[in-house]
């Protein structure tokens, strides 16, 4: 049969069908599979077969999961955790080792820098950062023990857009693994694995569940690390939980659709945001303001769900911005049907100094806007309403 289209595999990619003949996949949960007998219990645990154990290892709703998201990056493999930051710390935990060096852009989520700046040095893996406006002095940046190349694009919170096929191009010259936090964009506007990438990390968190109601995470691509990513989970229990995973693989179902949704709510949004009298920019990758709009467009088929911009009046106007916001959510998840708002400078860099908020990008007046699946025009009425502060 032709191979089928990404939305179709979301939907039919499903485990076989048990005796019931159920057409929803049933939800597995069960800490461990029985074995018939001693011989059966020996092949399972030595790993001559493939099968389910304990759910620690692997589990059949765990398994869909893991396995709908390799068909839609097109990686060999892959192993799914209960968070996000689980994927990116098994990521490091199970593939570094103590002297080795990882070259990282310096705009990535928050707990990743932490993990970079206070957990990685105590096991003395040091990391050096390129910033995402002078992206070609990350070659500089490599050292003999370096071992990875570290990137999100777009990036959090600034929306800046790295350029993978460069990215790749690198990692291959100096034989490094390319590891892309894929989270923003999802599987259906950008594969990293196009571009040269080892490894794609996923916070299932967000667009995935795109429902604000399950964490999640996976890591996904080339077989023999994934293997290596496996062995690490497994031992050290970080698995995503089956419940978990049935809600996730159900989610992905639709996620085509309503990505679709909200990155045409955003586009729309962001070209009204732009023309306000308060709002001094607006970053959206597919807005052709954006620095690296042609960047965009080569490396993703919509511009995603995500918008900064920033008021007029810093601090101040922030807050008030943020006070008189009726139907927007104040939270910090993003990725969710509803609309969330957040104020990084107050609220999840405030611990940063303003140095350092600065070289990401964060000023005092900027807004980071995750636009959901109400009517946009709903959206744009509560967000210009809250804008007569
Ligand atoms: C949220 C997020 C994470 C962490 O995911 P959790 O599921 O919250 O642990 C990692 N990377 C990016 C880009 C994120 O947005």
């Amino acid at each position: 049969m032709k191979k089928q289209k990404f939305e179709t595999q979301a939907i039919r990619n499903q485990l076989e069908r048990s005796q019931y003949l159920e057409h929803a996949v049933p939800m597995y949960l069960t800490s461990s599979f029985v074995f018939e007998d001693a011989e059966d219990m020996r092949a399972s645990f030595s790993e001559e077969k493939e099968r389910n154990i304990y759910s620690r290892f692997t589990n059949p709703n765990t398994t869909e999961f893991v396995e709908k998201v390799c068909a839609m990056e097109k990686a060999e493999s892959g192993v799914a955790f209960s968070t996000g930051m689980g994927a990116v710390f098994s990521t490091f935990a199970a593939l570094l080792n103590s002297g080795d060096h990882i070259v990282s852009a310096r705009s990535v989520f928050g707990s990743t820098h932490t993990l970079f700046t206070k957990y990685l040095p105590k096991w003395q893996i040091e990391t050096s950062y390129f910033s995402v406006d002078a992206p070609e002095t990350a070659e500089s940046l490599i050292q003999p023990n370096t071992k990875m190349i570290y990137a999100e694009t777009p990036t959090n919170p600034g929306v800046d857009i790295l350029d993978l096929e460069m990215l790749g191009a690198l990692a291959q010259k100096h034989n490094l693994i390319l590891v892309i936090d894929n989270c923003f964009a999802t599987p259906y506007l950008q594969n990293p694995i196009d571009f040269g990438a080892h490894l794609v990390i996923h916070s299932a968190t967000k667009l995935m569940d795109g429902q604000g109601r399950v964490l999640g995470g996976v890591t996904v691509g080339q077989a023999d690390l994934i293997r290596e990513i496996y062995l690490f989970t497994r031992n050290t229990g970080n698995s995503l939980s089956p419940f978990n995973a049935w809600v996730l693989s159900k989610s992905l179902e639709t996620l085509a659709i309503r990505v679709d949704r909200h990155c045409a709510s955003a586009l729309q949004i962001a070209e009204f945001l732009e023309t306000h009298p308060k709002i001094n920019w607006v970053k959206y990758p597919f807005l052709k303001s954006h620095p690296q709009y042609a960047l965009a467009r080569k490396q993703m088929t919509q511009g995603g769900n995500i918008i900064s911009f920033e008021l007029k009046g810093g601090l101040e106007a922030g807050r008030s911005f943020i006070n008189a916001i009726q139907m927007c959510s104040l939270s910090s998840n993003l990725g969710d049907s509803r609309t969330i708002i957040t104020h990084p400078a107050s609220t999840t860099h405030s611990k940063l100094s303003e140095t350092d908020r600065l070289a990401v990008g964060i000023t005092d007046g900027m807004i980071r806007l995750s636009v959901g699946l109400e009517h946009p025009t709903d959206i744009e009425a509560d967000i210009t309403q809250a804008l007569q502060f």
